[in-house]
């Protein structure tokens, strides 16, 4: 058994024109497949060989030992999250009653999270993620850096992220990260996928 590519939730071209389909075909195509093919390489014969993807990073996490192994397994991980956090479909990117009622209580309103999301996410230095997480009672902004995840437990949920490395965005926006963050904040975040991690 080995790690299997999850499929893209959309066609390639999809969320253009804020993401082009030739940024996404280099993007899942090229990068997510590589960290999952090392992935495959690295558990090849090891005891993580029949493993699932958070078996692997839940065990490697913080073990100097297995970096590459975590590093692979974690943007493999990341990345299918970052496709579920982005949607073409209108209805998807409705934001529950529920939700809307916490992300102003938390940030203060909609608008107030966006540009405390972005901010964020431009301010992450050098290759990272930006992450919505539900912490204890609250929603949080955090960011990540390299293959690092807020990985879910029992008080602290991933909702959305954001990939703020280079190859997320470089081909249609070049240096302007800043633009790349606003055009998904305001245009294409899947806010029923972030409900349903809000529930479960
Ligand atoms: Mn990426």
């Amino acid at each position: 058994m080995s790690i299997e590519m999850k499929p893209l939730p959309y066609d390639l071209n999809a969320l253009e024109p804020v993401i082009s389909g030739r940024t996404m075909e280099f993007h899942y195509g090229k990068h997510y497949k590589a960290y999952v093919d090392k992935t495959n390489e690295l558990i090849k014969g090891t005891q993580f060989e029949n493993a699932s993807l958070e078996e692997i990073i839940t065990f490697v996490a913080g073990k100097p030992e297995y970096q590459t192994l975590f590093n692979n397994a974690g943007q493999a991980w990341n990345h299918e999250f970052f496709w579920h956090s982005l949607t073409p479909n209108a209805q998807e990117r409705q934001i529950e009653q529920e939700l809307a009622d916490k992300i102003k209580e938390s940030f203060g309103s909609l608008d107030a999270f966006k540009e405390a999301f972005a901010k964020a996410a431009v301010a992450q230095f050098g290759s990272g993620w930006a992450w919505l997480v539900y912490d204890g009672d609250v929603l949080k902004i955090m960011t990540t850096s390299n293959a690092n995840m807020p990985f879910k437990t029992d008080t602290l949920k991933p909702l959305l992220c954001l990939d703020v490395w280079e190859h997320a965005y470089y081909l249609d926006y070049q240096n302007r990260r800043p633009d790349f963050a606003k055009e998904v904040l305001d245009k294409i975040l899947n806010w029923k996928f972030a409900f349903e991690n809000y529930k479960n």
